[in-house]
């Protein structure tokens, strides 16, 4: 049920039903939503509990069930757009017919501010590891089969580890690997691995624990979080990303997304600042990117630099921004986009509101 205060605030609540064949049962969630897609669910079979969370704006519908019977490990999610409608297909472990779908577990069949429902947190197996730069590393993870999600363009996770007898929690945002793949299409059965961009600090506390792990070992990934919205895309004509050290890695699903989903997009900028060039992350793809698409260009700017560098330098200044943030037209529709260390980030915030562009045209990552 929902209550009377939410009722009126919120989007109006789902609701559920299911059916069974002699193998399956189908679990329908109707949202009364027509923005849906596969973003928008997860879903989890774990500990004999089967969880769907449904995303609608800044709410979450839960079905949270101890389903009577026994499935399998698989399962299907599907959305059918133009309706709302999703549907999450079971496979029985035995072909019997089942006489209810089960018993209900906390928050089971509730819309709730997504705010309220918690970390909901899986155990993702470590796949690979390898190094990108001196200090930086890509990081696999694989998603149980029992698990459905998928991260949205500019969300992060938190990654959990226990650490001599305490939970250790922090944020990373999944990369895609658009840039590694030589621009292959995108494979679905990817949908299972996340990749993350991670810098070891070795005096750090969480990352040193996470390089230690090996290849098989375990790491809990919560659910996705964040406050970009693809609407911000929508009717984008230049669009510049403005980045600094591991603040890159919100950029790479926003370069793949934009280059590729935006019909309109006339200019991708890239203002990658680092310390030195050892620490810049895939410079020779991007580069290469930059080469290849014509509406992309990427500029590096060095902190520490050694004497031989000819590019940029310095921290990110008025005289960077200004010459760098050019619109393709006079009144083009923009968007900046901006990550780093919260110095940079807010410092770069003032500055680009010195130069005149408004609260909408700038998005920056925080925590
Ligand atoms: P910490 O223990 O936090 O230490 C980090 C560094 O600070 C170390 O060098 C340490 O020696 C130093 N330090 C710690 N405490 C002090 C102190 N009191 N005084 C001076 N120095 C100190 N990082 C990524 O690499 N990739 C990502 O994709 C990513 N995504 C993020 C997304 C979000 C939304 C946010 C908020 C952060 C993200 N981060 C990302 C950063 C990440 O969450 C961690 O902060 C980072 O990995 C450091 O964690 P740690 O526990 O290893 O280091
Ligand atoms: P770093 O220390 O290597 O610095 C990279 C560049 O940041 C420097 O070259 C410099 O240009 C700029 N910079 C650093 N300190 C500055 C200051 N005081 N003022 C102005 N500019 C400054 O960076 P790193 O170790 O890779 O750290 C990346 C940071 O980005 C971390 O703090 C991480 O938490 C943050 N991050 C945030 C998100 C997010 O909020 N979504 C995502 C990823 C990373």
């Amino acid at each position: 049920q929902v209550s009377d205060t939410l009722a009126k605030e919120g989007p109006s609540s789902p609701s559920y039903d299911w059916f069974q064949t002699d193998s399956l049962v189908t679990i329908v969630i109707y949202t009364k939503q027509k923005d849906i897609n596969l973003d928008s669910v997860i879903v989890d079979h774990q500990d004999d509990s089967f969880r769907a969370e449904t995303i609608i704006k800044d709410y979450s519908y839960i079905i949270h069930m101890g389903l009577s019977r026994e499935i399998q490990e698989d399962f299907s999610v599907r959305v059918v757009e133009n309706v709302g409608k999703i549907e999450i297909v079971l496979k029985k472990k035995e072909n019997t017919s089942w006489k209810r779908l089960g018993h209900p577990l906390e928050n089971h069949n509730l819309l709730i501010p997504k705010k309220d429902t918690g970390l909901y947190y899986r155990k993702c197996q470590l796949i690979s590891k390898e190094g990108v730069t001196h200090d930086t590393k890509l990081f696999c993870l694989m998603l149980p089969a029992s698990t459905h999600l998928q991260v949205p363009v500019g969300q992060h996770v938190y990654l959990k580890l226990t650490i001599t007898g305490t939970e250790i929690v922090k944020p990373y945002t999944p990369v895609s690997d658009f840039l590694l793949s030589e621009f292959k299409e995108p494979v679905l059965l990817n949908n299972k691995y996340i990749y993350f961009l991670i810098k070891i600090y070795p005096a750090g506390l969480f990352t040193p624990e996470l390089d230690h792990l090996h290849i098989g070992d375990f790491v809990s990934v919560s659910n996705p979080e964040g406050n970009f919205k693809i609407s911000q895309f929508r009717e984008l004509e230049d669009l510049f990303l403005l980045a600094a050290g591991t603040g890159f890695t919100p950029m790479v699903k926003i370069l793949n997304y934009a280059l590729t989903n935006i019909p309109g997009l006339r200019k991708v900028k890239l203002m990658f600042f680092n310390k030195t060039e050892d620490d810049i992350i895939w410079r020779s793809q991007l580069e290469k990117l930059a080469f290849k698409d014509k509406r992309f260009d990427v500029e590096f700017v060095l902190s520490a630099p050694t004497s031989e560098w000819n590019g940029k330098r310095g921290y990110i200044s008025p005289a960077l921004l200004s010459q760098f943030l050019k619109r393709s037209l006079d009144n083009s529709r923009v968007l900046i986009c901006i990550c780093g260390p919260t110095p940079f980030t807010e410092q770069g915030i003032r500055l680009l509101h010195d130069l005149n562009f408004s609260k909408d045209e700038i998005h920056s990552f925080t925590a």
